[in-house]
């Protein structure tokens, strides 16, 4: 019988250059990102023109995490308590957790057959809620229809903050995902596109807004220092008004992930092959549904997703149950008790007036989850893919 042995959870090792950088900075004791001489421009500086010049947009804040940035990009976008936040059921806990921080509502919006937000429910959503504010979970790294996206966000006036999470790297139709929205969140947690542990970044095109993202996220009166941020004068009117909500990005982190940047495409294709692999090999069982995507969507596929149309509750635990002791990590979105990282919309129980969302709760009773570290060669991906359609073979009948 055919058993994985490797860990789903094992990362890469951060490369030399970026340990090397570490060491350095540890050796100066300048970790924290105003620690720097005159006229240096300190790692995390760096890593922000960086990351800047890689996306393409000319402001970035770097900070301390993905959840952090989210939350500190309604604030900067000038949500008020109370105000209604249009955003993905299929999400993971940070994104309402981050709205929920800044004092917002989550109108929560039904997932699609494609894994992707139900655009049809997002119009009548918006419609109906009359928000002002759309934070767009890229879940998974699922792009929706970013042309009718847009669209939508005109006709409603919404402004658009895209979660990049699972996009960092990832296209449609040749545009970066996190150009499109009026914000853009990015998250360099451990299972993310690049590592440091924790950490984050915020990216715009609007001074104003990134001057008050630079304000919120602690950076003191040393606002004038920020290479990736607009120029002073736009400080000048918010310095006083805008709390300073600690959540910086350090050299150190800074130093780690600035070598993970500049290889970043080069990672996404290594994910992409081993996609492809078991997309391939998955394809051969008719019981297993891997919906298409567009050709305008260039993803990064550090995980996959799959249903089991037509199988029941208790079969799709015994698929989750049979593969993990043949050493093959699967998780289950549909199930009704949260676990591990995933939970469902109606476990998030602090939002206010929750709806009921039967096509999701439908969607995600047959949604399997699977990461793909990079630590897996391409013949372990096929491996682990003979081994899910076995499995799912013997719980056909
Ligand atoms: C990880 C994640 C976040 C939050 O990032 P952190 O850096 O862990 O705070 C937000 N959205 C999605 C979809 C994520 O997967």
């Amino acid at each position: 019988m055919k058993i994985f042995e490797k860990s789903f959870t094992q990362q890469e090792p951060i490369p030399e250059q970026g340990i090397e950088a570490a060491v350095d900075v540890m050796r100066s004791g300048r970790l924290h990102r105003y620690n720097s001489l005159p006229g240096e421009q300190s790692e995390t500086d760096l890593l922000e023109i960086e990351f800047a010049a890689y996306l393409g947009v000319p402001y970035c804040l770097a900070c301390s995490s993905g959840g952090y940035a989210l939350h500190i990009a309604m604030r900067a976008a000038g949500l008020q308590p109370g105000d209604k936040v249009l955003c993905n059921a299929f999400t993971l806990a940070p994104v309402p957790g981050a709205i929920h921080n800044s004092g917002g509502v989550p109108v929560l919006v039904d997932v699609a057959d494609d894994y992707c937000i139900d655009l049809d429910d997002l119009e009548l959503k918006a419609a109906e809620s009359g928000a002002k504010f759309f934070l767009l979970s890229h879940m998974r790294g699922h792009l929706a229809d970013m042309d009718r996206i847009m669209d939508i966000c005109q006709r409603f006036n919404l402004f658009l903050i895209e979660d990049c999470a699972h996009t960092m790297g990832a296209s449609w139709n040749g545009v970066k995902s996190g150009t499109f929205g009026d914000i853009a969140c990015f998250s360099a947690q451990t299972y993310k596109h690049v590592n440091s542990g924790e950490g984050g970044f915020l990216t715009t095109r609007h001074p104003e807004v990134m001057a008050r993202a630079i304000m919120y996220s602690g950076s003191y009166m040393l606002f004038d220092r920020h290479f990736a941020g607009p120029p002073k004068e736009f400080f000048d009117q918010i310095r006083y008004d805008t709390p300073n909500y600690s959540g910086r990005m350090d050299n150190l982190r800074a130093a780690i992930l600035r070598p993970q940047v500049s290889n970043l495409d080069a990672q996404c294709e290594k994910w992409n092959r081993r996609y492809i692999i078991i997309d391939n090999i998955m394809a051969g069982c008719p019981a297993i549904h891997v919906p298409a995507r567009s050709d305008a969507e260039k993803f990064v596929g550090s995980s996959i997703q799959f249903s089991l149309p037509g199988f029941d509750v208790d079969q799709i635990a015994r698929v989750v149950q049979i593969s993990s002791e043949r050493g093959v990590i699967l998780k289950w979105f549909g199930n009704n008790e949260p676990a591990d990282y995933t939970s469902r919309y109606d476990s998030w129980r602090y939002i206010q007036d929750m709806p009921t969302l039967p096509k999701t709760e439908q969607i995600l009773s047959t949604l399997l989850d699977m990461r793909i570290p990079l630590t897996f060669s391409e013949n372990d991906c096929a491996l682990i893919a003979e081994i899910i359609v076995e499995v799912v073979r013997e719980c056909q009948n």
